[in-house]
């Protein structure tokens, strides 16, 4: 059973973008039998997809007059650098834009909603949060940006918790998230290119304070200038939030020195320094915002500290794939910017660095003052040249 939104029964919908949340998106339209225009621009996805349930259609060339909206992959360009063709066609004729997220609240389910977004950690916190909970046997679903489509989620019952990844692409694409508890880790400048600035980038990842829901919570990484930003605005509307600070100690709020955690809110701390996969100062971030989350849904804090020392950690996010005597080989392929990567250096003393892959054009200098951690460089891919040259 998918998680469908009733009120789309006999409408016309456009869909754009067949990947998996695309086709998860048809599907559960189908299963509420609405009248759905799909496209994707690589024709050659079509010969794999089953077409009884909507037609093909290229939607440069549909009247968006009668259509409800069109449902857009967080892939396709919203607004910047440019809007898609079928985008401006779609605006021109009145017709809404929205995203799967969308689709899922207005399905109007009955659960509780967490939803995790920031421009780094969000997979690992949601992966962390969903693993205290499964922990402590209660009822939770992952998905969203972090792999599975939210529309192919499984319905829970109304005391289970759904965790959702939600990225900036998403929240621009929503105008009904209502969560229970809302986290933004950080705002860095990652993406500009598909947000316009830095200042449009900062108002979508604010979205995701935008509940509806009586009693919301709110958790924010205050350690970046934007996130700070975003905090001090909701604090001033009596919002209820939590700062989180890996830098300072703050009242009222999280913060994590030296590997512990402090809840200056009730006097508790948790200390973390030696769990192997949340270490490094980015990860006492997801962890802090994890133990709030926790602590919300009132676990106590032996429960979050064992669950926290029996999470795996995800996969080429600073994973430890082999140790030699004294000698870890780490995977942190994920780390896509240098600000992600920056916080990996951070997190050990002596480093044989192995980078590159293809460049984002980003300004590497900002990697300048961790290279005294490093004593060997060599650099592979794309970049790999390039890279050399800046770091010589
Ligand atoms: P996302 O889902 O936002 O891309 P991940 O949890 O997959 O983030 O982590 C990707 C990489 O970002 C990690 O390998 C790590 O180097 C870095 N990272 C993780 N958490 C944080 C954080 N809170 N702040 C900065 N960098 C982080």
């Amino acid at each position: 059973m998918m998680i469908t939104a009733k009120e789309y029964k006999g409408k016309n919908v456009a869909v754009l973008g067949l990947g998996k949340s695309g086709i998860a998106t048809v599907k559960s339209l189908a299963e509420v039998g609405a009248n759905i225009f799909a496209w994707d621009d690589n024709s050659e996805i079509f010969s794999k997809l089953d077409k009884t349930k909507y037609k093909i259609f290229n939607l440069e060339q549909l009247d968006f007059k009668n259509i409800s909206s069109l449902v857009l992959s967080p892939g396709i360009p919203l607004n910047f650098p440019k809007p898609h063709p079928v985008v401006e066609r779609a605006k021109i004729a009145g017709c809404e834009v929205i995203g799967d997220f969308e689709l899922f609240f207005r399905s109007k389910l009955k659960a509780n909603f967490i939803g995790i977004t920031g421009t780094n950690g969000k997979s690992t916190t949601t992966s962390l949060i969903t693993h205290i909970l499964k922990y402590r046997s209660i009822e939770v679903q992952a998905g969203g940006n972090i792999g599975t489509p939210v529309l192919s989620l499984d319905k829970i019952d109304t005391d289970g918790f759904y965790v959702l990844e939600i990225s900036s692409y998403q929240l621009d694409l929503s105008s009904n998230i209502s969560l229970d508890i809302s986290v933004l880790l950080n705002i860095q400048p990652d993406h500009l290119d598909r947000h316009g600035s830095i200042e449009n980038y900062y108002k979508i990842k604010k979205k995701i304070f935008e509940s509806r829901k009586k009693n919301s919570l709110g958790v924010i990484g205050i350690d970046d200038f934007y996130s700070e930003k975003i905090y001090k605005d909701l604090k001033n509307k009596n919002r209820l939030i939590v700062p989180i600070s890996t830098k300072k100690e703050i009242s009222g709020g999280v913060y994590v020195i030296d590997g512990i955690i402090y809840d200056s809110r009730f006097n508790y701390k948790i200390d973390i320094k030696n769990i192997h996969n949340l270490r490094g100062r980015h990860n006492w971030q997801n962890a802090a915002a994890a133990y709030i989350v926790a602590k919300k849904i009132g676990l106590s804090n032996d429960t979050i500290k064992s669950a926290f020392m029996s999470f795996k950690g995800l996969p080429h996010r600073l994973e430890l794939v082999y140790k030699d005597g004294q000698i870890e080989y780490i995977n942190d392929s994920k780390a896509t910017n240098v600000y992600a990567t920056s916080y990996a250096l951070k997190s050990f003393k002596s480093i044989i660095w192995i980078l590159g892959g293809r460049s984002k054009d980003e300004k590497i200098d900002y990697l300048f003052p961790y290279l005294s951690r490093v004593e060997h460089v060599f650099t592979i891919g794309e970049s790999g040249e390039i890279l050399a040259k800046q770091l010589h």
